[in-house]
């Protein structure tokens, strides 16, 4: 039986590899796609605007004549948090990609600090921006080199501050290889908590002026949550935040959230005051308070 396992446990394992190999190139086709169509003006401006606020005007983007963001508006000011919810699909993560310039804005302008982004210059707009997305990338490198990658650069001291904020030294400390641990093929061998605390770090590290967070929908239990709140609150502080949430957990201490459905904005405020509206907001917080 053992003479069996072994060799399809090997099989098992190639498989995976060429199925990530082959969405790691299905990305790259995706990404060399996009890359054209979004160039440089002429005269772009390129200098990375301090602590700015990030304003979405009249914002509505289509894919293929698909409808997605219907004229949506909201600031964020600088220095705060604003937090976008809503159902499965209802573009929360596409307002992330069109503040990137991953693809433009079909209708009206999101400007940084007062700028149309369009008049920024990739690299000055890319620089102002650090994510943390869903699905972090790591590589198949140590821990130390992972969260260095956020800004290669960066001494010894600012990688090993950055590590303590996003709540990660002590699980690094405790590892027999501590900073020199390999994290594995697309960090495999992290938890999916652990990994987003990296992805976090990195962040704080790029010190960009503006946050985005997009949460993975993954499940965590409670502690890995609150490790990534804690990493998640030190990251936010001196920046302007952009936060997309699953669990509203997560935000309820936002500045303002924005509840989304269909590409529409259809309620937005504190989460108090949107509590005591009982529509859609409401709703969603019975509904995941019930489910815990
Ligand atoms: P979730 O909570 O599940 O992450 P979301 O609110 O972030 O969802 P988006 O990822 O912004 O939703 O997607 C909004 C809509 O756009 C979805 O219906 C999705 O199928 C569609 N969509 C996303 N990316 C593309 C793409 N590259 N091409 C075509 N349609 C897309």
């Amino acid at each position: 039986m053992m003479q069996l396992f072994i060799p399809l446990n090997f099989l098992g394992f190639v498989y995976r590899e060429i199925r990530g190999a082959l969405a790691n190139i299905e990305r790259m086709f995706e990404l060399l796609a996009l890359t054209p169509k979004i160039t440089n003006l002429e005269h772009a401006i390129d200098q990375s605007p301090e602590l700015p606020q990030v304003e979405f005007n009249e914002v509505s983007f289509d894919y293929d004549g698909r409808p997605i963001i219907q004229g949506i508006s909201f600031l964020v000011p600088a220095g705060k948090k604003v937090a976008v919810v809503g159902d499965s699909g209802a573009g929360k993560s596409t307002l992330i990609k069109l503040l990137f310039r991953f693809y433009d804005v079909s209708q009206g302008a999101i400007s940084i600090g007062g700028t149309d982004i369009r008049k920024l210059s990739l690299a000055a707009l890319r620089q102002s921006i650090a994510i943390v997305p869903q699905d972090t990338v790591l590589f198949n490198d140590t821990l130390y080199d992972n969260i260095r990658y956020g800004r290669p650069d960066a001494t010894d001291a600012e990688i090993k501050q950055a590590a303590k904020l996003a709540h990660l030294s002590d699980f690094v400390e405790s590892l027999p290889l501590k900073w020199q641990t390999k994290v594995g093929e697309r960090g495999l061998k992290l938890s999916g908590g652990e990994k987003q605390r990296v992805s976090i770090a990195r962040a704080i590290l790029k010190g960009a002026s503006i946050l985005v967070f997009d949460e993975a929908t993954s499940s965590l239990d409670s502690h890995a949550e609150k490790a990534i709140l804690d990493a998640l609150k030190a990251a936010a502080k001196g920046h302007t935040s952009l936060v997309v949430a699953h669990r509203l957990s997560t935000i309820v201490d936002a500045d303002t959230i924005l509840v989304l459905s269909q590409g529409k904005v259809v309620e937005q405020g504190t989460h108090d005051s949107l509590l005591s509206q009982q529509g859609l907001y409401a709703r969603l917080w019975r509904l995941q308070n019930e489910t815990q």
